[in-house]
């Protein structure tokens, strides 16, 4: 079992694989008010790992019962103030220290990341360092980003217009970055001073579950934060729903979404911001710079994280006069993706999440044959023998705009390719999606670059790139892609209330 290879009862490390640094100890309980506890609830679920198959700890799920602790601590937090009305430099510390001990688990985190998600360790580690920036980030806003305004108003009179934590703030996050993905959420709403109950998705809890250790040992006062493993239609649900939450945040599928702006129209109109799911089109024209090094980001762009990124570079459009040759470098580069084992540093893909999304993979592959794409590389389950579940970088040659693989987000590494002739037909059809998360364009005349960037409807646009961002450039989308953004300070407003003061200062 990888729980056991990983680390025996006793603690002590019997495989260089996935064994734990330091005192940490896979640990699948809930932190209810700051401090582990069984789940009584919602049952106890295996965590598999999809590296290879093995059990790496029981998780405690958590029901409506658990919910309801969790959101009655994170009010009463809220209102005795331990958190929310603390001096902004006590709360700079408590975060920085935060992001402090993040940065000195890295390894536990990478690994913890890796064996839940089976993703490579080189990008476990790479997102444990986004995330202790982003929580710095947001560490270092705290004092320095003002309170409100004062707004220009007639007579004798003054305007206030101040900026206020919501109160309590439900997460429900996504299983592709366990650790990025409650960072973003957490990092913002606990810097704006609210009190925080995480849900994490049921595949992938322990990082969250670790960082809510962490925060405890930084100092933050018991019921500001909880993290609840459990099923999305169970505690997802029961926190979306709940009468006590005053702002829903939520990152994964679009269906899913939508049932979250449910959830708060049948409650109590709570706000809502979600980052859903994408269909991001690459946009090549013959004119681009370096057609290898291209290729070689396209790559990236639809292959890394295994394809499961929102933000996937999953439709390629390339000018027709260098389809073929750009086809054939994507081919050659995909043999570079093949997954292989996770825990090597030099993997670049690793494993699907679980069975059923490796299912899911394989559906859309089968379909897209059907429909008459044609595979210029891949569509096979592999490295069967791990025990895991690994899927090969797929490239589909062939496709039309009707077709399954074109219109919907499969979440896994598979990339379509359609051929286009005029830049006004390639604007249509990358905007041919409900979805509006991501795109790019490549092109070395800047003009046309300019122009897509104006054309494209989507909260994240690439100039001869793919998925560059920064901690100070928001992150969301538009359409099905999602309200409002993760990153940068604008994430604050999905954390605070403004309220207007109206003084009149007539004697
Ligand atoms: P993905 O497609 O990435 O698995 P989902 O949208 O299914 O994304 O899941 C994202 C998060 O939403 C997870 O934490 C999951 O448990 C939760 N979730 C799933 N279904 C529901 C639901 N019906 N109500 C509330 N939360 C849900």
């Amino acid at each position: 079992m990888a729980t056991l290879s990983a680390q025996d009862q006793s603690g002590s490390p019997t495989s260089t694989a996935h064994t734990l640094t330091t005192e940490t100890r896979w640990d699948g309980r809930p932190v209810i008010a700051g401090a582990r506890m069984e789940s009584w609830s919602g049952g106890t679920h295996p965590k598999l790992s999809p590296v290879d198959g093995e059990l790496v700890t029981p998780v405690g799920f958590c029901g409506v019962e658990e919910v309801a602790l969790a959101v009655r601590s994170a009010r009463g937090a809220f209102q005795a103030g331990t958190w929310s009305r603390s001096a902004p430099r006590h709360r700079v510390e408590v975060m920085s220290a935060l992001s402090e001990l993040m940065a000195r688990h890295r390894d536990d985190l990478a690994i913890l990341n890796t064996v839940e998600s089976g993703k490579p360790i080189g990008d476990a580690r790479a997102e444990v360092d986004r995330a202790v920036l982003t929580m710095a980030f947001f560490a270092e806003s705290i004092d320095k980003v003002a309170a409100g305004e004062v707004a220009p108003v007639a007579g004798p009179s003054m305007g206030l217009v101040l900026r206020e934590p919501v109160g309590v703030v439900a997460a429900i996050t996504p299983w592709n970055y366990p650790l990025t993905m409650p960072t973003w959420k957490l990092a913002p709403a606990l810097a704006a001073g609210n009190s925080v109950v995480l849900k994490p998705a049921e595949q992938a809890p322990l990082s969250a579950l670790y960082l809510a250790d962490l925060a405890t040992q930084a100092g933050l006062p018991p019921g500001v934060l909880s993290v609840l493993p459990g099923a999305g239609e169970v505690a997802g649900a029961a926190l979306g729903r709940h009468n006590d939450v005053d702002a829903l945040t939520f990152t994964g599928s679009t269906e899913v979404g939508k049932a979250f702006l449910r959830y708060a129209g049948e409650s109590t109109m709570k706000s809502v911001s979600l980052e859903c799911g994408g269909k991001s089109p690459q946009v090549v024209f013959p004119d681009a710079l370096d057609l290898a090094e291209t290729a070689r980001q396209i790559a990236a762009g639809a292959f890394s994280n295994a394809g499961q990124m929102c933000n996937a570079g999953s439709r390629l459009l390339v000018h027709r006069s260098i389809a073929p040759a750009l086809t054939q470098l994507l081919i050659e580069e995909a043999s570079s993706w093949r997954p292989a084992d996770p825990h090597d540093s030099t993997t670049r893909m690793g494993a699907i999440i679980d069975e059923r999304q490796l299912d899911s993979i394989a559906r859309h592959v089968a379909v897209a044959q059907h429909q008459g794409a044609t595979i210029a590389y891949g569509g096979c389950r592999a490295r069967e023998d791990s025990g895991g579940t690994y899927f090969e970088p797929t490239i589909f040659a062939n496709c039309d705009a009707e077709m399954g693989i074109v219109k919907e987000e499969v979440f896994g590494p598979v990339l379509a390719v359609q051929e286009f002739e005029s830049e006004a037909q390639a604007m249509s059809m990358a905007n041919n999606t409900d979805y509006g998360l991501a795109a790019a364009v490549w092109t070395a005349d800047m003009a046309r670059a300019h122009r897509a960037v104006r054309q494209l409807r989507a909260g994240n646009v690439y100039v001869n790139s793919f998925d560059r961002s920064a901690v100070t450039m928001p992150f969301g989308g538009h359409g099905q892609s999602g309200i409002g953004v993760d990153q940068s300070l604008h994430a604050l407003d999905k954390y605070t209330v403004l309220k207007s003061v109206w003084i009149e200062l007539a004697g």
